[in-house]
């Protein structure tokens, strides 16, 4: 990992920049946001320098087509990099105590484990509500401040697909910043489980005691995702009504498929007000990471999430390709209209529309 203080490259963009708040942009004397050079960015990353990785983020958040192309080549230079960290899903409706769990398992990784913790989220409802998970930081106010945590709430991009792609390249860069444990939040609302348990190792349910499945809006796919439920609020009074879930859940997941890998999915408990079950949860994952490893099953299932993100991005950029394509613009408002009003049938109004776009000089 290449050291900051031998490093020549980020002294000189250092030595124009103005003193900047913690995780803010550099800036140069006239106040604009100082732009990187490719080497620099990666310097930066590689050095563990959280604003430098915080800008890289931002890049691969805009649509510029040139910050695209910078993101993918800072991507591709840290690429060798990245892998080496325990990368965790983590689930459950509003309310569960996602962040709060987030905060006491993340302050638990820093000061006990001594891990590095980055927390990403993938936030499906961003677009509406201006980024709820993680959007307000103050949710998460110890771990924020956390020099061995980096916290990056989900920018909103026009589709889930979108901050998929956005979550996937950020987790590449978290790692090859040297970030060991990547954890990943998403709301339980459908969906974005499958797009988080695509790019995890291990995923967990947070689950509230007595509160039934249906009224928690987790759907059966989700549970059987699942390779650790954790009932959480396990305290006061709620502590006996969390073990009874914890039974009824071990119940239920008897009743499951095999995951294929050997792995028993548990059901945990835990109060991440009361600090309760946190390390359980923790060794859980270490337990399956292990014997997973061994097996090679991660090894082959990154492989497999590989291919798939790929696909993904494939798909994705076809998409945006043919919607801003000025042809398909033009001729897209009247195909549209046609459909509408049933006197073109929707797949000879997409064949028209592929066909204008196929014909392309
Ligand atoms: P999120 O929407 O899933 O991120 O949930 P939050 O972490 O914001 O928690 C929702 C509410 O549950 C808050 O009022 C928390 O104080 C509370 N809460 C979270 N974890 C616990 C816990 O372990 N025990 C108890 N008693 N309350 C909790």
């Amino acid at each position: 990992m290449a050291d900051k203080k031998d490093n020549p490259t980020l002294k000189t963009v250092r030595a124009g920049a103005k003193p900047s708040k913690p995780g803010a942009p550099l800036r140069n004397r006239q106040g604009k946001r100082k732009e990187l050079t490719l080497g620099e960015y990666v310097d930066g990353i590689l050095g563990g320098d959280r604003v430098v990785l915080s800008q890289a983020i931002t890049l691969i958040e805009s649509s510029l087509p040139e910050h695209m192309e910078l993101a993918l080549e800072i991507i591709e230079r840290c690429l060798p990099h990245t892998g080496n960290a325990i990368r965790v899903g983590i689930t459950g409706v509003p309310g569960v105590g996602k962040s709060t769990f987030i905060e006491t398992l993340g302050i638990y990784l820093t000061e006990t484990e001594k891990r590095r913790v980055a927390v990403l989220a993938i936030d499906p409802r961003s677009e509406r509500t201006k980024g709820s998970i993680l959007g307000d930081k103050t949710r998460m106010t110890s771990l924020a401040t956390d020099p061995n945590a980096f916290i990056r709430p989900s920018a909103a991009a026009a589709s889930l697909g979108g901050v998929a792609r956005n979550t996937r390249e950020t987790i590449l860069l978290c790692e090859a910043a040297g970030f060991n444990t990547i954890i990943v939040e998403t709301v339980g609302v459908g969906q974005s489980e499958t797009t988080v348990h695509s790019m995890v190792d291990f995923f967990l349910l947070l689950m509230l005691a007595g509160a039934g499945d249906e009224l928690q809006g987790i759907k059966r796919g989700i549970m059987e995702m699942a390779d650790a439920i954790a009932i959480t609020k396990a305290d006061g009074a709620n502590a006996t009504k969390a073990k009874l879930a914890q039974k009824e859940y071990q119940g239920a997941i008897r009743l499951f498929p095999p995951t294929g890998t050997g792995w028993t999915p548990r059901v945990l408990t835990c109060s991440a007000v009361e600090n309760t079950g946190i390390r359980e949860v923790w060794e859980t994952v270490l337990e399956h990471n292990g014997s997973l490893s061994e097996k090679g099953f991660i090894a082959q299932m990154r492989r497999e999430q590989g291919k798939k993100w790929m696909h993904e991005a494939i798909r994705l950029s076809l998409d945006e390709r043919f919607y801003d394509d000025p042809n398909i613009k033009e001729a897209l408002g009247e195909i549209e209209r046609e459909v509408a009003q049933g006197h073109t049938s929707p797949f000879t109004g997409a064949k028209r529309l592929l066909d204008i776009y196929g014909n392309k000089p």
